[in-house]
């Protein structure tokens, strides 16, 4: 792998007709990928990850819905997944599994571009069939996922969605929140199962070395308390996607102030959009 590409280098694969990358491509080390979306291709702009271990890889998410051919999710994954193993040579086959942080649209519409792919697993959508893969034995349970040499955590984390899931990577310090935590607009489909829902990621935080929260979207700008509306393309001044593990501590205080408060709820650097029973 060229070291530009070890040291979070970005590489752009270009939309038709936009200087915005279709899918920007972001090393983090040797074995972790960030992907995101382009505005141009979708407003959502969905975070993806990447995630290789010594024995097989793991990709949560997979995109909002695009044309093909501005959103070259196959060609992408093949070419990072041809670039690492070309550097690590893996003996044996090395499987791909392709997950969920939860099926909400904008996260499972690239799934049958990858589908065909060998050695390829894609993770069904609802909570069923998420908690079947992972070993999951319901709300607030966790269970580990062996990639090799990296033993990710993963979290049954409803709220947002019943199927979401949320998971610690050691290998990064990064906690998986999806849309559950990001700097942005958090939408609430049950606010009771949300707050549980902090109260375990808080619980976690106490005793694993999580460095960062990494979501899933940016949409508040970096002024405190403001978030660009949605379907904004254009964004000049958006939050940095990380945010510190001690936010948890403000999105579970939040997340209990709002049980009961459909709407929204603002704070400098998430809203809280309650619209359980909606
Ligand atoms: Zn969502």
């Amino acid at each position: 792998m060229p070291d530009d590409l070890i040291r979070c280098g970005t590489m752009g694969l270009m939309a038709s007709g936009s200087d915005d990358p279709a899918l920007r491509v972001q090393w983090h080390g040797a074995d972790t990928v960030l992907l995101r979306q382009g505005k141009s291709v979708h407003h959502e702009a969905p975070f993806l990850v990447l995630l290789f271990g010594s024995e097989r890889a793991i990709l949560f998410d997979t995109g909002a819905p695009a044309d093909p051919d501005d959103f070259p999710l196959r060609e992408t994954v093949d070419h990072i997944a041809d670039t690492w193993l070309e550097r690590a040579r893996p003996t044996g086959p090395y499987p791909l599994v392709v997950a969920h942080t939860h099926p909400h649209d904008d996260h499972v519409a690239g799934d049958d571009r990858l589908a065909d792919r060998p050695r390829t697993t894609v993770v069904g959508h609802d909570a069923g069939a998420v908690h079947g893969f992972f070993g999951l034995a319901g709300a607030g349970s966790s269970a580990p996922f062996e990639l090799g040499d990296r033993t990710l955590e993963v979290i049954a984390t409803p709220g947002h969605h019943a199927a979401a899931i949320t998971v610690f990577d050691p290998g990064t310090g990064w906690l998986l929140t999806g849309d559950t935590v990001y700097p942005g607009r958090l939408y609430i489909e049950d606010d009771v199962a949300f707050a549980a829902t902090l109260d375990r990621l808080a619980e976690l935080t106490g005793v694993r070395e999580v460095t960062a929260l990494v979501g899933c979207h940016v949409e508040m700008s970096t002024t405190p308390g403001v978030d660009y509306p949605e379907g904004t393309i254009e964004q000049p001044d958006e939050a940095e996607l990380p945010m510190g593990p001690a936010r948890l501590e403000a999105v579970r205080a939040a997340a209990h102030a709002a049980i009961g408060m459909p709407g929204r709820h603002v704070h400098d650097d998430f809203v809280l959009v309650n619209r359980t029973g909606g």
